[in-house]
């Protein structure tokens, strides 16, 4: 009997990448998404990669009623969750969205889970519970905070989860802090897709390359850095979904909590990610340095032993493999998933 995992956000960027690991390893899948920020197409494609069948739900996971429903028919016994929203900026204009999706949204998926005897839980964190890090690399016991909405969401349901494993026995919880995710999955059929302007520095890259965009703005060239430029741990998406599938092995034998980085341990400025895009589109891409984009921190890359201690996973993806990957992406599908 394969195991049946529910995939929140299984539409999205991270979350196509993880559904098309999980096929690949027989898991059955059931996706719920609102498709707010993806195309039912990724998942048509996830489908043709992986040889398999993902059973999808459109669906909110703030609507209680509907979430039942996908419990009651379908006897699943995990939950990877990805749903949520994920815009800094837009959290600042709109906090409510971000408290509503990623925090309301979450406290429902937990009370239907609860109701359906659920009890095993990953969940989607970020490096930017970290706030502005006295140091790098970042390690899992670092003081937290947040500088936004966003990041507050983050830390809410992170300490919502912990609480929950205080409260009762049985529940198994990863909070998995992902670092940078780039790239796309090695066919080039799947990728990160943003709407509008791209917020991250990879799909911005690879719109100037594509030329849907002039030149990239480079925030900031005066930071303490290599080169003045900031410095992130950029991951290869298939590396973080596979950091997914180690977490539910590790829970499938592990009660409680579980807190875990996922990131390379590797620093690299904006203007070294310039240059690898080049070296993988063949390319020059246009940049222009201008002002520091407020609440971005100058370096932030992770420690990830702790990973590769409890889940036998670590990142296996070059960077050269993450911009070759992600133009891939771009060069085939311009446009994204409008077909
Ligand atoms: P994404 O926007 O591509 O995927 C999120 C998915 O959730 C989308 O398909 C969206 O339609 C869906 N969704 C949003 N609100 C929903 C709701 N209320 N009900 C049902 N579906 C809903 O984003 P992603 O990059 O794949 O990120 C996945 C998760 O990882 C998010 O929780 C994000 O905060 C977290 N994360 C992302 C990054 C990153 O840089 N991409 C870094 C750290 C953490
Ligand atoms: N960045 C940039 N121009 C852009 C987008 C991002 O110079 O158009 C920089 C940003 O200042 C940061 C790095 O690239 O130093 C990574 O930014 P991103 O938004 O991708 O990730 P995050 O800031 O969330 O780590």
């Amino acid at each position: 009997m394969s195991h049946k995992v529910l995939v929140t956000g299984g539409a999205g960027y991270i979350g196509s990448h993880t559904v098309v690991e999980l096929l690949k390893a027989n898991f059955e899948v059931i996706v719920v998404d609102n498709l707010c920020n993806s195309s039912r197409v990724a998942l048509t494609r996830v489908e043709g990669i992986a040889g398999g069948l993902v059973r999808f739900y459109e669906c909110d996971i703030r609507n209680s009623n509907q979430l039942l429903k996908v419990f009651r028919e379908n006897k699943i016994e995990s939950v990877i969750h990805f749903a949520g929203l994920k815009a800094v900026g837009e959290s600042v204009t709109d906090p409510i969205s971000y408290y509503e999706n990623n925090v309301a949204g979450t406290v429902q998926l937990l009370k239907v889970m609860r109701q359906c005897d659920v009890r095993t839980l990953v969940f989607s964190s970020s490096a930017t519970v970290y706030g502005d890090p006295a140091s790098v690399p970042v390690c899992e016991g670092f003081p937290r905070s947040a500088t936004n909405p966003y990041g507050r969401s983050k830390l809410i349901v992170e300490d919502i989860l912990e609480d929950l494993c205080n409260s009762e026995a049985g529940w198994r919880v990863a909070r998995l802090r992902y670092f940078n995710p780039v790239g796309a999955h090695a066919s080039g059929e799947i990728g990160e897709d943003p709407r509008g302007i791209p917020n991250n520095l990879l799909p911005y890259i690879a719109q100037v390359a594509i030329g849907r965009r002039e030149y990239l703005s480079v925030f900031g060239g005066d930071y303490p850095t290599i080169d003045g430029t900031g410095v992130r741990d950029f991951i290869h998406v298939v590396d973080l979904a596979k950091g997914h599938l180690a977490a539910l092995n590790y829970l499938g034998v592990n009660e409680g909590l579980l807190t875990a980085n996922l990131g390379t341990g590797s620093g690299v400025s904006v203007l070294q990610m310039v240059a690898a895009f080049e070296r993988a589109c063949g390319k020059s891409i246009s940049y222009k340095v201008v002002d520091r984009r407020p609440g971005d921190v100058a370096q932030c890359w992770a420690d990830p032993s702790y990973a590769k201690t409890v889940l036998a996973w670590e990142a296996q993806c070059s960077l050269d493999e993450m911009c070759a990957d992600a133009w891939r992406w771009q060069s085939k599908n311009p446009n994204g998933f409008v077909i």
